[in-house]
């Protein structure tokens, strides 16, 4: 009975309970439901709001997200996480001006080989925006679907992933399927939450299994969680003559990709680090509390060492990757989030 599509009971509850005044549901432009549905990968509607209402004040189409410097993408991006989405929504916006006459696509296969659009993204981008027919299966959309099932192999496992893709293609129905993709996201965001799920509120209590087994939480089943390794850095806070901090570009891809940080030190000497990473003296200060920052597989100790250059820092030029920043006239940047926070720190001082 269970497997019966769903679609009906969800569009009347979408009709009564949908948030259907977010601000990319406002227009059916398929440059604002790309940009949501980035930012909307791993992180909360309430954060993203108002980044994307700065982005899409910043960047009102396709053609101008294109012509940005990567600097200020990756500034309107700091604090949200998860860098490589602005990187490539950057990268993509070139894509679609040089590629496809500035037109976002409209088959499937153009948009999913964008950079960063996998196959939920392509589908959902696809049905929101153009009302297209194409499953999707987000996180919140595999939580609704694996309780609703009670499936009871665990999520990151090959065959879970394809039966939850075969539920969907046949939950997912012919008609109003924008309303249909958008009713099954929101009733994972504020019904079927990962804690707490509200069956009571649902409707789709009468035929999901997880609910009539008592059981919602236990599903999606999930192996064992391993202890989250914690690793360890020290941020250098260099400060010149006249008060201007060395800030340094990382590489364009892996943690923090592009994005503008202090000089790291795994462990060690940091004096003998800058002389002979550097080229430049330094006297080291007490260092400040260790901050806690916590990615999806490890957490990072920050040990923060405000320290000042002793003699010439002729070594050390300035460059696009290398700058002595004032941090009383910021400029627009990518920082992530404990620089950002350091910065601010520094800017008391
Ligand atoms: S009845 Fe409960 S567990 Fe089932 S889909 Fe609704 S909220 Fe989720």
């Amino acid at each position: 009975m269970s497997e019966r599509p769903i679609s009906r009971r969800l569009l009347a509850w979408y009709d009564r309970h949908g948030r259907k005044t977010l601000p990319w549901k406002r227009k059916r432009d398929p440059y604002r439901i790309w940009i949501s549905e980035i930012m909307l990968q791993q992180t909360q509607v309430a954060t993203v709001i108002p980044y994307f209402q700065r982005f899409i004040a910043r960047f009102p189409d396709l053609r101008s997200l294109a012509r940005a410097d990567l600097d200020g993408v990756l500034h309107l991006w700091t604090g949200l996480g998860y860098y490589a989405r602005a990187r490539n929504l950057h990268k993509a916006a070139q894509r679609v001006v040089n590629e496809h006459g500035s037109k976002f696509p409209r088959t499937f296969e153009a948009v999913a080989d964008l950079p960063g659009i996998g196959r939920s993204t392509a589908g959902a981008i696809l049905t929101l925006a153009f009302g297209q027919r194409h499953p999707i299966l987000d996180g919140n959309v595999k939580r609704v679907l694996a309780r609703y099932h009670a499936i009871d192999t665990p999520l990151n496992k090959r065959e879970t992933e394809e039966k939850l893709w075969q539920l969907a293609e046949r939950h997912t129905p012919r008609q109003r399927v924008a309303d249909y993709t958008q009713a099954i996201m929101d009733l994972g965001a504020t019904v079927c939450t990962r804690t707490k799920p509200q069956c009571s509120a649902c409707p789709l209590r009468t035929n999901c299994r997880a609910c009539r087994l008592g059981a919602p939480q236990d599903f999606p089943v999930r192996t064992a969680a391993r202890k989250t390794p914690v690793k360890a850095t020290q941020m250098l806070m260099i400060r010149d003559t006249r008060g201007r901090v060395l800030l340094q570009r990382r590489p364009p891809a892996g943690l923090w990709g592009g994005l503008w940080g202090f000089p790291e030190c795994a462990d060690g000497n940091a004096r003998q680090w800058c002389r002979k990473t550097l080229g430049i003296n330094i006297q080291t200060e007490s260092p400040w509390p260790v901050l806690r920052h916590s990615f999806s597989h490890f957490h990072l100790d920050i040990t923060p060492i405000p320290a000042q250059v002793v003699g010439a820092t002729d070594q050390l030029m300035e460059n696009a990757e290398t700058v002595w920043y004032n941090v009383r006239r910021p400029d627009q940047r990518g920082f992530s989030a404990p620089v950002k926070h350091l910065l601010d720190e520094l800017r008391k001082i």
